[in-house]
């Protein structure tokens, strides 16, 4: 999968930068004012959900709405997967410190059949990392009862695509969606920062 984004330097030029499949994103030289930038992976996020999410950004600026909408839903839907995992190793890591942080394969296979047999379906998805990470629902974690619009307004406009065949979307749609996958991102990104600063206790979350 080819990744961009276009960075700005500080001079105010924007240059796009490019990296393939799971590869860094080349340091890159501002062409207007000579000085060196370096694109570093986030702290937080799975680096294939930003990658997918670039991906969504890049398909907008294209004009290949249809494509960009499907990109955007599935960016939050790795990146809801990648904090499963990640709450999982780092739950098993508390209970355990001289475990390390990595999972064997069979703690991903565990994991794996649990996240497809218990989180079916985008909502279910939402409200249960929101519970595993934050202890709240999704709406109670962020106050604002958008859980309904998130999953209409881009959920379901990507199962028209996929489900229906509907691929003559424009760039409005594509538009709202791609703002909607951000916004989820940086929700994402509070629930994480909540869990992991300590807030949110990794035991008392544990479902069942
Ligand atoms: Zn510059």
């Amino acid at each position: 999968m080819k990744t961009q984004t276009t960075v700005r330097c500080r001079c105010g030029n924007k240059i796009l930068a490019e990296a393939n499949g799971s590869e860094s994103f080349p340091d890159i030289v501002c062409p207007a004012c000579n000085m060196l930038i370096r694109i570093t992976a986030p702290l937080y996020f799975s680096e294939v959900g930003v990658r997918v999410k670039l991906r969504s950004k890049a398909e907008l600026e294209s004009g290949d709405f249809t494509l960009s909408i499907i990109l955007s839903a599935m960016a939050v839907e790795c990146e809801l997967a990648f904090l499963f995992f990640w709450w999982k190793r780092m739950d098993r890591y508390r209970s355990d410190p001289t475990s390390g942080i990595s999972a064997t394969q069979a703690e991903n296979d565990l994991w794996e059949n649990e996240y497809r047999s218990n989180y079916i379906g985008i909502v279910k998805k939402l409200n249960g990392i929101s519970k595993l990470l934050t202890g709240s629902d999704l709406d109670s974690f962020t106050g604002n009862g958008m859980t309904k619009h998130f999953e209409e307004c881009l959920f379901w406009k990507r199962n028209q695509i996929v489900h229906f065949g509907k691929m003559d979307f424009g760039k409005e749609d594509a538009e709202k969606c791609y703002s909607i996958a951000s916004t989820l991102f940086n929700i994402m990104y509070k629930m994480q920062k909540k869990c992991d600063s300590g807030q949110v206790s990794y035991r008392k979350n544990r479902e069942g």
